[in-house]
């Protein structure tokens, strides 16, 4: 018997809680004790309020074989990734990353200069973003690479966006375009496939650059936050878009305790993306519902700049914020209308 686990008790399966049931779960008897202490879990980053401004600091693990796959994953590519979906997460704050600590954990099987190739893309993201590389950790692992960074990032006090303030009326926007990185991982898993099949066939990913680039080299989204502060505009809630639209639409609905409408034809998807999900047969709404890892922004703004969003290409206005007994809905091209759920929605299967 383990020392640690209690046989006596009923035990329950992490799958019956779910990653968020399980967050929750854990974190609910959390109490924050420092007057500093402005926001700890439940939003993209916490905040700590440092002075005249507020800290925002956001941690993600990247594990091979549940997040990457270094069959067709460059080590250069994912150093570079490690550091975007972290930046991406002070960006959905309305803040500027600063700095990243790094926890790394691998194997004996990875030589030096393959963890040399991980750090020049790590290095290359840093020089992108401006971020300085602070410190961290390095121990190894007997299941693989483990890449854990910490971002530590800054906002004005007055510009800060929480995914909690959405208020009814508000407009829904999307940067972007949405659905391509879940794309660009079914080509690699195909890729992946025949090549275990037959080692002499050569990949074709000929035509697909952006999905794949949108996959193995997601970009976070600092140039959207820099445009929306020249617009002199703050969103009232923000979310990045990790997840699939669907999912991070439920989560700023439920943190704002508001409901969100959305609408299949305002959905933006990239005319690559589009081919490509015809080509897998798969729905590309369906992709940019649940697909995920796309790292677009998510925000509601109050309607009074309509004028100054719709002019933008990069920004879509893709729904509204309605009131919480209205729930989230999702109007498809036909009109009909459909309860949102975390995978999509829930006529999916009629496609
Ligand atoms: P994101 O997708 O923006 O990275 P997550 O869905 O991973 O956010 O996490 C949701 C919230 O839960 C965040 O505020 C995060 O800091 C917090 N969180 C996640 N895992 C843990 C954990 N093991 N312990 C405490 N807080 C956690
Ligand atoms: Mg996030």
């Amino acid at each position: 018997m383990s020392l640690l686990e209690d046989k006596s008790q009923n035990t329950t399966p992490i799958s019956q809680l779910g990653e968020f049931g399980l967050i929750g779960h854990l974190t609910k008897n959390i109490v924050l004790t420092h007057k500093n202490t402005v926001k700890g879990v439940g939003d993209d980053a916490a905040v700590i309020d440092i002075g005249d401004k507020y800290q925002l600091i956001s941690t993600d693990l990247l594990v091979e074989g549940v997040h990457f796959d270094l069959a067709y994953t460059p080590l250069k590519h994912l150093g570079y990734k490690a550091v975007a979906v972290n930046v991406s997460d002070i960006c959905a704050m309305n803040g500027e990353a600063k700095q990243i600590t790094l926890g790394l954990a691998m194997s004996n099987r990875f030589t030096v200069e393959a963890l040399e190739e991980l750090y020049a893309g790590i290095h290359l993201a840093c020089e992108h973003y401006k971020v300085d590389l602070v410190g961290g950790d390095t121990t190894s692992s007997t299941s693989g690479l483990m890449i854990s960074i910490t971002v530590l990032g800054e906002v004005e006090k007055n510009k800060i966006s929480y995914r909690s303030g959405a208020k009814v009326n508000d407009l829904l926007i999307a940067t972007g375009d949405l659905g391509a990185a879940y794309l660009g991982l079914q080509l690699l898993k195909r890729e992946k496939e025949l090549f275990v099949g037959n080692p002499t066939i050569q990949p074709d990913l000929t035509g697909n650059d952006y999905v794949l680039a949108r996959q193995l080299k997601p970009e976070a989204g600092v140039k959207y936050i820099k445009i929306l502060d020249e617009l002199g505009i703050i969103p009232t809630s923000m979310i990045d878009i990790s997840d699939g639209l669907s999912s991070e639409v439920l989560h700023l609905a439920k943190s704002s305790g508001v409901g969100i409408t959305i609408y299949e034809d305002k959905i933006p998807v990239d005319y690559t993306a589009m081919n490509l999900a015809n080509e897998f047969n798969l729905n590309p709404i369906f992709c940019a519902l649940s697909g995920g890892e796309d790292y677009e922004l998510l925000f509601t703004v109050s309607q009074e700049h309509y004028d100054k969003l719709k002019k933008d290409a990069d920004f879509t206005i893709i729904g509204f914020v309605t009131d919480a007994s209205d729930g989230n809905n999702f109007i498809a091209n036909d009109g009909s209308s459909h309860s949102l759920t975390a995978q999509g929605w829930d006529a999916i299967s009629k496609k």
